[in-house]
């Protein structure tokens, strides 16, 4: 089976900027993309709040990161689909590409695999999707130059993109169900600057409507209960996201609606697999997080990697190994360590010192997490005696 130390799936912002921190520790590194390195920033034409980078496409900055991580020599992977599985204390990443679908083993794995736009929901919306209906207002925008269109939500995103859509667009209606918008001040006043932008407040969208094509979409004012006609050529949709979290549903704790739950090291709660950028549960979704993320996860898994080559070299995979287990944070354990290791010197005898508060992971696969502070006579990877030291007058006995 094909073997890497680390892979990352996804090539956004977050896992191009975990794979430079990766190559540069120095870890063997696979990247698995299924749409277009940059992720989701692609689909925007104006990035301009990434510190160092006052003005780039999006399209731009996805090329930079991608060509930072390939000066690297990281490889890049185009997939189809990949998915983690976890068999025994193994962390496979199953991938698809046409027919052909590689089973691949990782020491640790990083999913940065984002988010996408949410979809209204409404009549007529998946139906005229692609027709009129769409969630990205730079693949899109030029198709509508010289027409109507609306953008519908009033985040960020929203204004910003109903601001771009005006290069194109004669009009543009921004259409929200709250009476201001979420954005930040900066972009709402930029929006409403724009004299061929018209916001329409305490409204939904109830219907799109068009033969072939949107031609009128029909929205409610949620305080009067009016309902009119907007007559529109096309509907953009930036009304909330939802994580691309399939490739490890089920697999990894994550709080309603899918978005993975981390510690501030990027960890999940399946030993050996990080979360980073937009997929996680997380205040603020922006390149800048999602590139902070990354290198967190990247750096909390090289650590990880070598604490487990470590470890595992030292404890299991030797016939016989005698080893004292304590926690550090614990100052009588620490005390009692200096004491076992200078019984064992003056027996010589050899134990390895293992601290299990720094690694509770493999302390408590040993079965051991409630045993501390203890000796363990482990053969082939197995505990085969656990003698508790109580005080210094035991460590004779356990080391005779
Ligand atoms: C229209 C728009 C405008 C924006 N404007 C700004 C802005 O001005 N400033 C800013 O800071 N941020 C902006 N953002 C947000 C920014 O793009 C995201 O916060 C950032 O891209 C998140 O990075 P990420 O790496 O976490 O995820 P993503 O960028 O979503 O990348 C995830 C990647 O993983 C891939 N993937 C998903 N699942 C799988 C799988 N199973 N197997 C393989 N690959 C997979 C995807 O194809 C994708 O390429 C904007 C976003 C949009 C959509």
């Amino acid at each position: 089976m094909e073997k890497h130390e680390l892979v990352i799936i996804g090539a956004g912002p977050a896992g191009m900027s975990a794979a430079i921190y990766g190559r540069r520790a120095g870890l063997d590194v696979l990247v698995l993309e299924r749409g277009v390195a940059g992720g989701q920033i692609n689909n925007t034409d104006e990035i301009e709040n990434y510190p160092g980078v006052s003005h780039a496409t999006g399209s731009e900055l996805g090329e930079m990161l991608k060509n930072h991580a390939l000066k690297f020599e990281t490889e890049i992977r185009r997939v189809d689909d990949s998915k983690v599985e976890i068999r025994g204390d193994k962390k496979i990443v199953i991938t698809k590409k046409g027919k052909e679908t590689i089973e691949i083993e990782a020491e640790a794995i990083i999913v940065a695999t984002g988010a996408h736009f949410k979809r209204l929901g409404c009549e007529g919306e998946a139906e005229l999707i692609g027709q009129g209906v769409s969630f990205c207002a730079t693949c899109d925008g030029a198709f509508f130059e010289g027409y109507d269109v609306a953008v519908v939500g009033g985040g960020n995103t929203a204004v910003e993109e109903g601001n771009y859509l005006t290069k194109f667009a004669s009009k543009v209606y921004i259409i929200h169900r709250r009476d201001e918008f979420r954005a930040d001040r900066s972009a709402i006043a930029q929006a409403l600057a724009n004299p061929k932008i018209e916001p329409i407040y305490n409204t939904v969208v109830e219907k799109i409507e068009g033969n072939g094509m949107v031609e009128n979409l029909v929205i409610k004012n949620v305080r009067t209960g009016e309902v009119s006609n907007l007559p529109v050529a096309g509907v953009f949709m930036f009304v909330g996201q939802e994580p691309d979290d399939e490739c490890v549903r089920g697999l990894v704790k994550a709080e309603k609606g899918g978005w993975i739950i981390t510690n501030d090291h990027m960890e999940t709660s399946v030993e050996g697999i990080f979360a980073a950028g937009d997929v996680r549960s997380k205040y603020l979704r922006q390149v800048i997080t999602a590139a902070s993320d990354g290198a967190v996860a990247a750096m909390a898994a090289s650590s990880y990697i070598n604490e487990q080559l470590h470890l595992r070299s030292t404890l299991l995979e030797p016939d016989e190994v005698m080893a004292f287990f304590y926690s550090s944070i614990d100052e009588a354990q620490v005390k009692l360590s200096n004491a076992v290791e200078s019984v064992a010197k003056s027996k010589g005898v050899k134990v390895t010192m293992i601290d299990g508060y720094r690694n509770a992971r493999m302390t408590e696969k040993l079965g051991l997490s409630d045993k501390l502070p203890a000796i363990a006579e482990i053969r082939k990877g197995v505990v085969e005696k656990v003698t508790t030291l109580k005080n210094e007058a035991d460590i004779d006995g356990a080391l005779a």
